[in-house]
């Protein structure tokens, strides 16, 4: 709805349909100044940029359930993983639930800017994510970013 709508405004008319739907709750505009680009509400990460809504860079996200050593400790295994591996490392890899609540290393989104890419990591990073232990809540998220 929101694209045909953009679509049959006229240039004049775009800004304001723009606003309209922003208001709605039906896209959210990157507060980011350089790029300023309306996003759907599915998008969790700038579509253009790959910054938060806020502008800010990605940053980690911490599943409640999480102890931080744990996840420090995943981080380090990440960092090794890509080190050994000679893949670039993304800005951040993005981890899913499978249906029993437990992180998964496979089906992973990797964030390189704004492309994302979909990878399956090794039995080290699976090590690493067992020891975090499963999330409380289904819709829990979990967001390692990675040094540069
Ligand atoms: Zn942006």
């Amino acid at each position: 709805m929101v694209d045909k709508a953009l679509r049959a405004a006229s240039a004049q008319q775009e800004d304001v349909v723009r606003e309209v739907f922003r208001a709605a709750g039906l896209m959210w505009q990157c507060a980011r100044h350089r790029c300023r680009f309306d996003n759907p509400m599915s998008a969790q990460l700038c579509v253009r940029c790959g910054r938060q809504r806020d502008g800010r860079r990605v940053d980690d996200v911490l599943p409640a359930s999480a102890d931080p050593e744990d996840f420090e400790a995943l981080r380090e295994a990440l960092i090794e993983y890509f080190e050994n591996s000679g893949k670039q490392a993304p800005d951040a890899v993005t981890f899913h639930l499978n249906f029993e609540n437990e992180w998964t290393s496979y089906a992973t989104t990797l964030q390189y800017g704004a492309r994302q890419e979909a990878h399956s990591f090794d039995a080290e990073v699976a090590m690493a994510l067992d020891d975090l232990g499963p999330a409380e809540e289904p819709g829990e998220e979990l967001r390692v970013t990675l040094p540069r």
